[in-house]
């Protein structure tokens, strides 16, 4: 079953996303870590990217819509769970037609709810490993007593350019202008499913796993 988990920054997204691949062998596929990745190619097309990510606008439909159509290629996968996209109506749009084309669809739409105040302490509290994107947080889970990596075992742990309060703002108004409007369209389409992503991490991955009916 392919499923798209949607919800502001700093929703659990991306720790729900790493979640589900491990139990359930899916594969997550975030726009975010592509271009993260892409941001450090050194060609102009990862320069521009890196400026609109460190202010929090997005990247054009054209760039995300062409990364996820690369990796939608690949067959016989147990499902995909798509993490930050899409992101635009003209995003989702394209995705319906990627995943027909492919002969696929989508099972469910999770949007993960959290109100402003709380996105804003996780996210300038956050930090991700460097090795393996396991996610932390200074507050409600740090970074182990002996600096290495739980999931991994190593020691370089980042915080995102983006995450500091000013990108926020424009990341969240973002969110609330372009992105929003999805909650809609899949509601329309049968889709959607809402959870509480305020709790602790595995409340929210019992929340989840009910909404989609396993
Ligand atoms: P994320 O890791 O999902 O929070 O994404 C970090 C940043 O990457 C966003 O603030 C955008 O600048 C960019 N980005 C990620 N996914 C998309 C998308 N689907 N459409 C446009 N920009 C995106």
């Amino acid at each position: 079953m392919n499923i798209i988990l949607i919800g502001p920054p700093g929703a659990g997204k991306g720790t729900q996303a790493r979640i589900l691949e491990e139990e359930r062998g899916m594969t997550q596929l975030s726009t975010g870590d592509m271009l993260r990745e892409a941001r450090t190619s050194g060609t102009d097309m990862g320069r521009k990217v890196a400026e609109i990510m460190d202010s929090g606008g997005l990247v054009t439909d054209e760039i995300v819509i062409g990364l996820i159509e690369e990796r939608l290629q690949s067959t016989g996968e147990v499902g995909f769970i798509f993490d930050g996209f899409p992101r635009t109506l003209a995003q989702a749009a394209a995705l319906d037609d990627l995943l027909r084309a492919n002969g696929e669809e989508l099972g469910a739409v999770v949007e993960m709810q959290v109100d402003d105040d709380a996105l804003v302490a996780r996210i300038t509290a956050r930090s991700t490993c460097a090795n393996c994107g396991e996610v932390y947080n200074d507050i409600t889970r740090p970074i182990p007593d002996d600096g290495k990596c739980s999931n991994c075992g190593a020691a370089d742990f980042r915080r995102r350019a983006d995450d500091n309060e000013e990108s926020l703002r424009t990341r969240l108004m973002e969110y609330y202008k372009k992105t929003a409007p999805l909650i809609g369209y899949y509601y329309h389409a049968g889709l959607l499913r809402q959870v509480n992503g305020l709790g602790e991490i595995d409340e929210v991955k019992g929340e989840i796993a009910a909404s989609l009916g396993r």
